[in-house]
């Protein structure tokens, strides 16, 4: 049956949305709704590249991924359903003297962020981490043994069936289309379904969360921003088992478990709705992969996609309840990296909703930030 009122309503059923689900219900909120309009992970998620790296230029973001990798470390086990983690490692490369300074610089607030990166110059030590690779023309390498990936699917799925058995229910082919204020506080949400009476709205809605803001009449920054990645035929495994990323060299790849390639640069980076492809960037992509790792030589391109990233103008998130609407909270804009940090968006959350103080304090990712220009840097964002 088709709820009528919700102590929560989460909207969007994403990694963020069902990682929300399910830490709120497991701290004793009895009743968590969350719609998606599609499919559970059928948005971003569903379509990202599925990486986790807690090497960031920016220590609060250290922390935060490095917590997010530490509790997928635990994850299978907590949720009784495989996430798919694969700790295979993330290396950053360096192709200048400016970047390559900036990596001694990122590798030393790492350090005190406790996220263990390895700085190194030696190529004979990349040959060893990722044997296919070929980077003569590059300076340095950070390595970070403990960055890998996840299944999104899996992940999404995960949270969500544990969230259910704590009694959050999930609602999917059911789209919101208005968000009921009263007296400055949100007192219902309206779907293609009914209405659902509820005094606590979290919007998890990833790129469409600037319209589901909108509804409460809230204007945030956010755009959608496409991004395509492509995949081969395998190729033998060993040739690039940990994930090679460039911010310079515009590229990140990595070899899945079954010897296929998977690559995506930011030249592919559209800001256009709609999932269509454009087979130059293809081209594109498939020259990078083989100059960066030359045994693709011999294999094809079998598949390219595209999907949203959420993006705000520092590529950070926006996290928190706002003034504007009472009851309303935000948890978008996590461009290129909400995958990874879902488990502890979900957290911080679940305390904000409580009442509680988050194990981390979100008051930086507050939307106000784009009023005051008090924005958010990280050079490895
Ligand atoms: P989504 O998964 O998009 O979920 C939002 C949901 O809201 C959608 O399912 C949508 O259908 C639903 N919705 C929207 N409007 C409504 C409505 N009106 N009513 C009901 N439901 C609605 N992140 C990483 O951490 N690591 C990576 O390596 C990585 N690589 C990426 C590569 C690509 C190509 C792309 C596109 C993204 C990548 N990302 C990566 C980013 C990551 O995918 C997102 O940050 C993350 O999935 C966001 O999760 P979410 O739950 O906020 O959003």
């Amino acid at each position: 049956d088709f709820p009528k009122t919700a102590e929560v309503v989460i909207i969007g059923g994403g990694a963020v949305g069902a990682s929300t689900a399910y830490y709120l219900s497991k701290s004793g909120v009895k009743d968590v709704v969350v719609l998606e309009k599609n499919t559970v992970g059928s948005g971003s998620t569903g379509r990202c590249g599925a990486g986790m790296r807690a090497q960031w230029g920016n220590e609060l973001n250290c922390r935060m991924a490095l917590s997010a990798i530490e509790i997928f470390e635990h994850l299978d086990d907590e949720l009784g359903l495989p996430t798919g983690l694969n700790q295979s490692g993330y290396v950053f490369v360096a192709y200048n003297e400016k970047e390559w300074e900036q990596f001694h610089k990122n590798v030393e607030l790492q350090h005190k962020a406790g996220v263990m990166t390895e700085l190194f110059s030696d190529k004979k030590r990349l040959q060893e981490i990722c044997p296919g690779a070929a980077v003569d023309d590059a300076i340095g390498f950070t390595f970070h043994a403990r960055d890998g990936h996840a299944d999104p699917f899996l992940t999404t799925n995960a949270f969500q069936e544990a969230a259910r058995r704590n009694g959050a229910r999930f609602f999917k082919h059911t789209e919101v289309t208005g968000i009921n204020v009263d007296g400055g506080r949100v007192n219902g949400v309206v779907t293609n379904r009914g209405t659902i009476n509820t005094r606590t709205v979290i919007n998890c809605a990833g790129s469409w969360a600037q319209e589901i803001s909108a509804m409460a009449g809230i204007k945030i920054p956010n755009w959608a921003e496409r991004h395509q990645v492509l995949v081969t035929e395998p190729v033998e495994p060993g040739v690039c088992p940990t994930m090679l990323m460039s911010m310079s060299g515009n590229y990140y790849v990595q070899q899945r478990p079954n010897g296929s390639i998977i690559a995506g640069r930011d030249s592919s980076k559209e800001k256009k709705l709609g999932y269509e492809l454009n087979v130059n960037v293809i081209a594109d992509t498939a020259q990078m992969v083989l100059k960066l790792l030359p045994r693709t030589k011999d294999i094809r391109v079998v598949r390219l996609w595209s999907g949203y990233y959420d993006m705000t103008p520092d590529c950070a998130p926006i996290i928190g309840e706002t003034d504007e609407v009472k009851g309303f909270f935000h948890l978008t804009g996590f461009s290129g990296r909400g995958f990874m940090l879902s488990p502890v968006a979900g957290q911080i959350m679940t305390s904000l909703i409580n009442g509680e103080t988050p194990f981390m304090d979100p008051s930086k990712f507050s939307y106000h930030r784009f009023e005051t220009g008090e924005l958010f840097k990280d050079p490895l964002a």
